[in-house]
C-alpha cells in the first residue's frame, strides 16, 4: 500500500524540499566535490560525464489484496502491466522494468500471455532487461509472518521462476512492509541474494540515517549465524519508493504519464483520471529540473555518487508506452545537458544499481542482529495496531499453514511407500499446491497484516479455507485408502462390542513433528460418556466433561503417545448413560465443576484470604475466592512462588480525526490515554480432572449482565508420572463481539523485577530484547512490539513465557507486566478510509490460544522454542466416521504403525515436501531444457524431496541444546525410504549450495562470507552438522533412481 500516511509524508517531504532548494544546492555542491575526487581515484563508466549517476527504475507496486481483490486487480491494470511493458520494452533496448510480485506474474504469463509476448519476456529477461527481484509470491509483511510461510511464499515464487526461466532472483525489494525484521535479512541470504532493500523504518531514525549517510550497511541479522549469512542492506531514502508526486509547475500528480489505476473497469478512452503533463518543447526544461533537483536531494544522503531513482509507485504502468514516451526524451534532454545539471540517468534494473554501489569497493558499517520494528511514520503514527488487527485471519492462516506441514510431510512418506498407490500424486499434488499458494499469498503485507479491505479480507479466507478442505480429503484419502501408511485396514477393527447401545467412532491421531510427543488432545463430542481405546485395543487415559462453550457438547480429552511423523488410530465408544463404574467408563473420568459466586470489582477490599490451589507436577496455581482471579503460581522445581494476576483491559480508541490521533487497521494510537479494567465482575468455575484441571474465568462488562464479555479457559495438565510435559498451561480466551472503538488486551501482572523489559520474537526465529523506550509522547503504543510465537518478562530468577498461535501485539508497560493486544475495532471518520473502506469494523467473536510457562531461566531456556514449536504443529486430530455401531469384531492383530522418524531435541524438520517445480541439479542442463522448449511445467519430480532441517537455539543460550549436531540423514530417513542421493541446496532449492557465490561486501572487521556446502554424491557421508540458528536444505533422493 502507499495511501494516506505513506503520501501525506511525501508531501511534508516535499515541501520541505522545494522550499529549502538553497541550502540543497549548497549541500549537493559540497558532494558534487567530493565525488569528483572519488571519481578521479576510481574508474566508473560514467565517470566522463562526472556528476551523479541516477538509475531510474521502473517498476509498479502490486498488492496482492489490500483494497481490492487479485480478480479485479488482475482486471483494471495488473495484467496490463505486463502485457504492456513487455511490449514497450521490446522497442528500447536501453528500457528496464522490474518484476516483484510473482503471483500476478504467474496469472499474466498462465492466463493472459499470448505465445508472442511469452518469446518476447523470455528474451528480456535474457538479456536482463526484464528483471525479477524478490521473487516471492508476495511482499511478504515482516512483522507477523512466521518463518516457515515465508520460507514457502518465497519458494513457490522462486520455484516458478526457475522452472519457467531458470532465474534465481539476487536481490531483494522490501519496500512496503511496516517495519524491517532481523529474519529476513537472514533468510534472504539463504536464498542467495546479494542484496537486501527495505524502506520503512522509523521517520526519526531514518533522518538521521540520512544526514550520516548510514543508509547503506551490512546486516548481520542472526546473533548465531554472523557473518555466515551477512547481507548489504540499502534503506530507501526518505522519498520511498514512489516517485516525487509534486510538480511545482503543473497541478497534476508527478511523473504519473499513465495516471491512476481505475476501477472496476479501465477506461474505454484510455484515459485514466490525473495523467500528468505530457513532456513537450514547453515542459521538457521544468520537468528536468524537477527531476535533477530531487536526484541532487537525494544523492546527497549516500556515500557513493550512485542514486536509486524508483519510478513508479502503486498500481502503475498499466500504460506503460505513455510512461517511456514521455520519460525517454526527458532524460535524453538531462543526459545531453548533464554538464550543466551534474547528472546523468539511466534505465535500470536493480542489480545494474547495486553492481555500482557493489563495484565501488567502499568499507560498509556493520548492523547486528537487531531490527526496525516497530515502525512510526511520525510522533502520532505509530504502526503497531495491524500486529492484533483482524484476529480471525491471523489464526485462520497459522491453522492453514500447520495443516499443510502435516499433509505435505503424510504425503511425502505415502509417496515414497507406495508409489503406485491408489492416491493420485497429480491430484494430491493439486490439492497441496492449492493450499501452498493461499498460504502464500496471505503473507502479503496488506493480508495478514489485517489491514485490507472487508472483501478482500474474506477473499484471503476463502482461498485458505477452499485449500484447506482439498487438503482434508487427501488426508482422508491418505488415511483410509486401501494400502495405506498404517498397512492394517482401518475395517480391521480390533475393539470389542459391549452391548448393543454403545457406537463407536474412529479417530486418527497424526504427530507432524519429528519428535516423540505425549500430549494431551480433545476431541468435541456429543455424548456424556465415552471410552477410548487404542489401536491395539488398550484402554486410553481419558476424561469428560461438558464443553466450555456449549451445554450440548462435551469435551473429551485423551493423552495420546505419538513418534515422530507417526499416526495412530483410536475407537472412542459412547453412550448415553453415565458412568456407573469403572468397568462402563473404562480409564475416562467424568470430571464436574465447582462454580463460585460472581465477584464484584467493587467489593475487592480484602483479597488473597481465601486461595483455592490448582497443584499438577510442575505448578502449584492458586485462585482467589474474593476476586476470582489468579493470584500466584509456584514453580515447584524451585520452590519459587511468583505473584501472577490476568484479567482484561481495553484502550477506547479515537475515531475522529478531528478530535486528536486515530486508531486504525494500521496503528494503534493511545491518544486516550491508558487501558481500562473491562469488566465489573468475575465468575469462576473450576473442574478439577486427571488428564486435565480446567479453571474457567468470565469477565462481566458490569456487575449483573447476563453474557459475560470476555472469558480465560486455563487448562493445567495433569501428570500421573509420566513423560507429559507439566508447565505447558494452556489458555484459551473469548472476546468478542466488541464494543466499537475498542482494543483488548489481556494483561498478566507478576512481581517480576522486569523494568519494562520485554523479549519478543522475529518471525518465531529468534528474540528481540525489548528495553522500554521514553518518548515525548505516543510511549504506550511505540512500545508496542508484534508477538509471532514468543514473548517473555524476566528477572534474575525467574522468566514468564507466553506463546502463541497466532500473532499479536504485545508490550510491557509496568514492571513485572505483560499485556497482549488479542482483538481491535474500529472505526474512524478519516475520509480516505471511509473512501476504500479501510475501516476495522471487526465484529467477530475471537478464540485465540495462548501457551504460558513460568519457571527459572535455565528451564525455561530448554524449553520455550520447542514448546513453540509444538504449539503450531499440534497433533492432526481427525474423526474418520460419524460414531455408529461397532464393526464386525475381528481379532486383534499385532500393531504395525509407520515407524517414526525422530530428530534430536534441538532440530526442528521445517520441511519434508515434493516440490511442485521442476529443478535440476544441473543448472546447465536446465537452462538447455528451457531453451530447447521443453515444457518443464507438465511434470513435476515426484522422487524428489526437499527437506530443511533447523536448529533451534541461539549460540550459548543453553549449554547442551546450543552445540551444534550431527544427524545422519540416511539414518534419520530410514523408515521414509532409502536415502540414495543428498544435495544441500540454497533455502528455497533453486541454487547448488556448494556452486552459490554471493557477492562479498567488504566491513569494518573484514570478515568474509563462507559458504559451508559441499557436494556430496553416491554413497559419500550422509552426515550434517547443524549449527545454531542454521536453516539447511537439501533435495533428497530416495530407492534406486539414475542421478
Ligand atoms: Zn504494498
Amino acid at each position: 500500500m502507499c495511501c494516506s500516511h505513506n503520501n501525506n509524508k511525501e508531501a511534508e517531504f516535499v515541501e520541505v524540499g522545494s522550499s529549502s532548494l538553497f541550502l540543497t544546492f549548497i549541500g549537493y555542491k559540497m558532494v558534487y566535490l567530493a565525488l569528483c575526487v572519488f571519481y578521479l581515484c576510481c574508474c566508473c563508466s560514467h565517470a566522463a560525464s562526472g556528476g551523479i549517476q541516477t538509475f531510474v527504475l521502473p517498476h509498479s507496486h502490486m498488492d496482492v489484496g489490500w483494497v481490492y481483490t487479485i480478480q479485479e486487480s488482475m482486471h483494471a491494470y495488473a495484467a496490463n502491466v505486463y502485457s504492456s511493458v513487455t511490449e514497450e520494452l521490446s522497442k528500447a533496448k536501453d528500457r528496464r522494468f522490474i518484476a516483484v510480485e510473482q503471483e500476478f506474474f504467474r496469472l499474466w504469463w498462465d492466463a493472459v500471455a499470448t505465445s508472442t509476448q511469452k518469446k518476447q519476456v523470455q528474451q528480456l529477461v535474457k538479456e536482463g532487461r526484464l528483471e525479477f527481484i524478490l521473487g516471492g509470491q508476495v511482499m511478504h509483511d515482516e512483522a507477523v509472518t512466521d518463518l516457515e510461510d515465508q520460507i514457502l511464499q518465497l519458494t513457490e515464487g522462486h520455484g516458478f521462476l526457475y522452472e519457467t526461466f531458470g532465474v534465481r532472483p539476487e536481490f531483494s525489494w522490501h519496500v512496503d512492509p511496516f517495519g524491517a525484521s532481523a529474519t529476513t535479512p537472514v533468510l534472504f541470504a539463504l536464498a542467495g541474494f546479494n542484496a537486501h532493500l527495505v524502506s520503512r523504518v522509523d521517520y526519526d531514525l531514518k533522518d538521521d540515517m540520512q544526514k550520516e549517510k548510514k543508509l547503506q550497511f551490512v546486516w548481520r541479522g542472526s546473533s548465531s549465524l554472523k557473518e555466515k549469512q551477512q547481507i548489504f542492506t540499502h534503506i530507501m531514502d526518505q522519498f520511498s519508493y514512489c516517485t516525487p508526486s509534486h510538480l511545482n509547475f503543473s497541478n497534476s500528480s508527478g511523473f504519473y504519464w499513465n495516471g491512476v489505476a481505475l476501477f472496476p473497469d479501465p477506461p474505454k478512452d484510455g484515459v485514466y483520471p490525473n495523467m500528468s503533463l505530457p513532456v513537450t518543447k514547453d515542459t521538457l526544461h521544468a520537468y528536468a529540473q524537477v527531476m535533477v533537483e530531487n536526484i541532487k536531494q537525494r544523492a546527497a544522503w549516500f556515500r557513493t555518487n550512485h542514486t536509486l531513482w524508483p519510478w513508479g509507485c502503486d498500481k502503475q504502468f498499466y500504460n506503460s508506452s505513455v510512461q517511456f514516451n514521455n520519460m525517454d526524451p526527458l532524460m535524453k534532454y538531462i543526459n545531453q545537458n548533464s554538464q550543466e545539471f551534474g547528472v546523468t540517468v539511466q534505465y535500470a534494473s536493480l542489480s545494474e544499481y547495486f553492481q555500482a554501489v557493489h563495484q565501488s569497493d567502499l568499507t560498509w558499517e556493520l548492523r547486528g542482529s537487531e531490527d526496525f520494528l516497530p515502525y512510526s511514520t511520525e510522533p502520532q503514527q505509530a504502526w503497531t495496531g495491524f500486529y492484533a488487527s483482524r484476529n480471525v485471519l491471523k489464526g485462520v492462516a497459522r491453522q492453514a499453514s500447520s495443516q499443510l506441514h502435516a499433509a505435505e510431510t503424510l504425503f511425502t512418506r505415502y509417496r515414497l511407500t507406495f508409489p503406485d498407490g491408489p492416491v493420485a500424486k497429480v491430484w494430491a499434488l493439486d490439492k497441496l499446491r492449492a493450499l501452498r499458494w493461499a498460504v502464500s499469498e496471505v503473507q502479503h503485507h496488506d493480508g495478514i497484516t489485517g489491514t485490507e479491505s472487508p472483501k478482500v479480507a474474506d477473499m484471503y479466507v476463502q482461498h485458505l479455507v477452499q485449500g484447506m478442505m482439498g487438503v482434508e480429503e487427501l488426508l482422508a484419502a491418505l488415511f483410509l485408502l486401501p494400502h495405506n501408511l498404517d498397512m492394517s485396514s482401518v475395517l480391521d477393527s480390533v475393539y470389542h462390542r459391549k452391548g448393543h447401545r454403545s457406537l463407536g467412532q474412529h479417530v486418527i491421531v497424526y504427530n507432524p513433528l519429528a519428535w516423540n510427543i505425549t500430549t494431551i488432545i480433545n476431541v468435541t463430542v456429543t455424548f456424556q460418556n465415552a471410552t477410548v481405546f487404542d489401536d491395539e485395543g488398550r484402554p486410553v487415559p481419558a476424561q469428560i466433561q461438558t464443553s466450555a462453550q456449549s451445554n450440548v457438547t462435551f469435551d473429551l480429552f485423551m493423552r495420546v503417545e505419538l513418534g515422530g511423523l507417526q499416526h495412530r488410530k483410536y475407537l472412542i465408544k459412547f453412550s448415553d448413560r453415565k458412568c456407573a463404574g469403572r468397568s462402563k467408563c473404562g480409564r475416562t473420568y467424568a470430571a464436574k465443576g465447582v462454580r463460585f459466586e460472581r465477584r464484584r470489582v467493587r467489593d475487592w477490599t480484602r483479597t488473597g484470604r481465601r486461595l483455592l490451589p490448582v497443584l499438577n507436577e510442575c505448578y502449584k496455581l492458586m485462585f482467589d475466592q474474593d476476586t476470582n482471579l489468579l493470584h500466584s503460581i509456584t514453580y515447584l522445581e524451585e520452590k519459587k512462588m511468583v505473584s501472577v494476576s490476568q484479567d482484561f483491559w481495553e484502550y477506547h480508541a479515537n475515531g475522529d480525526v478531528k478530535a486528536g490521533p486515530i486508531s486504525d487497521n494500521y496503528i494503534f494510537s493511545s491518544s486516550r490515554g491508558s487501558a481500562v479494567r473491562a469488566y465489573q465482575a468475575v465468575e469462576m468455575e473450576i473442574i478439577p480432572g486427571k488428564i486435565v484441571s480446567e479453571i474457567r474465568q468470565y469477565f462481566y462488562r458490569e456487575e449483573n449482565e447476563k453474557d459475560y464479555a470476555y472469558s480465560i479457559t486455563t487448562r493445567v495438565p495433569e501428570c500421573f508420572g509420566t513423560t507429559l510435559r507439566c508447565h505447558r498451561l494452556e489458555q484459551t480466551y473469548s472476546l468478542g463481539s466488541l464494543l466499537l472503538n475498542t482494543e483488548v488486551i489481556l494483561r498478566t501482572s507478576t512481581d517480576l523485577r522486569s523494568n519494562r523489559t520485554l523479549y519478543t520474537d522475529d518471525n518465531g526465529y529468534q528474540m528481540m530484547k525489548r528495553p522500554y523506550r521514553e518518548f515525548t509522547n505516543n510511549t504506550i503504543a511505540r512500545n508496542y512490539f508484534p508477538m509471532v510465537r514468543t514473548a517473555y518478562i524476566e528477572d534474575d530468577l525467574s522468566r514468564l513465557v507466553l506463546l502463541s498461535d497466532r500473532a499479536h501485539g504485545v508490550s510491557s508497560q509496568a514492571s513485572g507486566e505483560l499485556e497482549v493486544m488479542l482483538h481491535r475495532r474500529l472505526w474512524n471518520n478519516q475520509p480516505w478510509t471511509l473512501a476504500y473502506n479501510l475501516t476495522l469494523n471487526d465484529s467477530s467473536v475471537v478464540r485465540p490460544t495462548l501457551w504460558m510457562m513460568l519457571g527459572s531461566i535455565s528451564t525455561t531456556t530448554r524449553l520455550y522454542q520447542r514448546e513453540a514449536v509444538e504449539l503450531q504443529h499440534r497433533p492432526v486430530v481427525m474423526p474418520i466416521d460419524q460414531p455408529q455401531r461397532p464393526w464386525p469384531e475381528k481379532k486383534p492383530r499385532g500393531r504395525s504403525a509407520v515407524r517414526s522418524v525422530v530428530l534430536p531435541p534441538n532440530l526442528h524438520l521445517l520441511s519434508l515436501s515434493i516440490p511442485g517445480w521442476n529443478y535440476s541439479s544441473d543448472h546447465d542442463v536446465h537452462l538447455r531444457h528451457i531453451l530447447s522448449g521443453v515444457d518443464l511445467r507438465s511434470e513435476p519430480d515426484y522422487d524428489r524431496v526437499l527437506l530443511r532441517i533447523m536448529h533451534l537455539f541461539e549460540e550459548g543460550e543453553d549449554p547442551e541444546l546450543s552445540k551444534p549436531v550431527t544427524v545422519n540423514l540416511k539414518e534419520v530417513l530410514q523408515s521414509v525410504g532409502e536415502v540414495k542421493v543428498v544435495e544441500e541446496r540454497s533455502l528455497t532449492g533453486t541454487w547448488n549450495i556448494s556452486r552459490l557465490q554471493r557477492w562479498k561486501w567488504k566491513t569494518v572487521d573484514n570478515l568474509e562470507t563462507e559458504n559451508k556446502g559441499s557436494e556430496r554424491h553416491g554413497n559419500e557421508t550422509f552426515s550434517v552438522t547443524i549449527s545454531p540458528k542454521e536453516i539447511r536444505t537439501f533435495f533428497i533422493h530416495f530407492g534406486s533412481k539414475d542421478f
